[in-house]
């Protein structure tokens, strides 16, 4: 737990001691606060390897857009890592996902309540080498949300994510692994925990994310991975006709890292192995 999560302690000493570590197990955090009863907070996952967080210093700046978003003090960007260092070294183990979550304390308090975790990640070594089938599900906003209605906080990472579950539920029923939500105007938006990437020969796409959706940190590693390896990458707008159309469908997220996606509302798709592992070798290997 983080003493204060939105103040940063005067000196090293003093961050240091400003890390409570906590039994997750036991209780932590309080019934009234607004975490709890509201969903009103907001939250980042990265994966550590080998001790080192990927993408570090991108998730720490979108948890500060994210608090931005929702009128919430800035956090203590010092303080989250010196947490996430704490809480890696106390792990000891290879292979990390560590969440950082700020909320919005308990009610009337005014102070923000803030912790990060790290546990062991799944494997996940079968999806990323045979893919996933994934449905497309109308997610109810157009694609300019952001614009129009920015009091609907889409494009912040909040911990409000009872939809993003039960669009699992959705997924199963129909016989898919994910979803690829769809803006009601038509334009491919992301999926519920990833940013969809396409690949059409030596040019990436993704869908730009002034629609309303999150900047990801695994879709900027696979730009990265393409601009270093003669690739051109593009931010535009997604219609779900290139789905079908693209060499490849990525889903890219912070510790699944790239799945490739091999059936799209029931109709398969192939993809570029030799693409595909180059890329994924590549975002493995992140270290910093
Ligand atoms: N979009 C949404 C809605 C997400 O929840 C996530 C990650 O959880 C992503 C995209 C992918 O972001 P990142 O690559 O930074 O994990």
């Amino acid at each position: 737990m983080l003493a204060d999560p939105t103040t940063t302690p005067a000196d090293a000493d003093a961050l240091a001691a400003a890390v409570h570590p906590a039994d997750p197990s036991a209780p932590q955090v309080s019934v009234l606060d607004l975490a709890v009863t509201r969903g009103d907070g907001i939250f980042e996952t990265l994966d550590a390897i080998d001790g080192y967080g990927q993408a570090l210093e991108p998730h720490l700046a979108r948890l500060a857009n994210s608090a931005r978003l929702l009128d919430l003090p800035a956090p203590s960007l010092e303080l989250y890592r010196e947490g996430i260092r704490q809480a890696i070294e106390a792990s000891g183990h290879p292979r990390l996902s560590v969440k950082l979550v700020l909320t919005r304390g308990v009610e009337g308090a005014g102070i923000c309540t803030g912790w990060v975790y790290a546990e062991p990640v799944p494997d996940f070594s079968i999806a990323r080498t045979e893919g996933v089938t994934v449905v497309t599900l109308d997610r109810g906003y157009k694609h300019d949300v952001a614009q129009t209605s920015p009091w609907l906080l889409q494009g912040a990472k909040t911990l409000s994510y009872a939809v993003n579950k039960s669009v699992y539920r959705e997924a199963e029923r129909r016989g898919a692994d994910d979803v690829i939500f769809i803006s009601s105007d038509g334009f491919v938006l992301e999926g519920p925990t990833s940013t969809v990437v396409l690949q059409f020969g030596t040019h990436l796409v993704t869908p730009s994310t002034d629609q309303g959706i999150l900047a990801g940190t695994a879709q900027a590693a696979v730009f990265e991975f393409g601009e270093a390896n003669g690739f051109t990458t593009e931010y535009r707008t997604v219609t779900p006709d290139e789905l079908l159309a693209a060499d490849t469908v990525w889903l890219a997220s912070s510790v699944r890292q790239i799945v490739p996606v091999v059936a799209i509302d029931g109709t398969p798709r192939g993809f570029d192995t030799a693409v595909h592992t180059a890329a994924l070798d590549y975002l493995l290997a992140r270290r910093s």
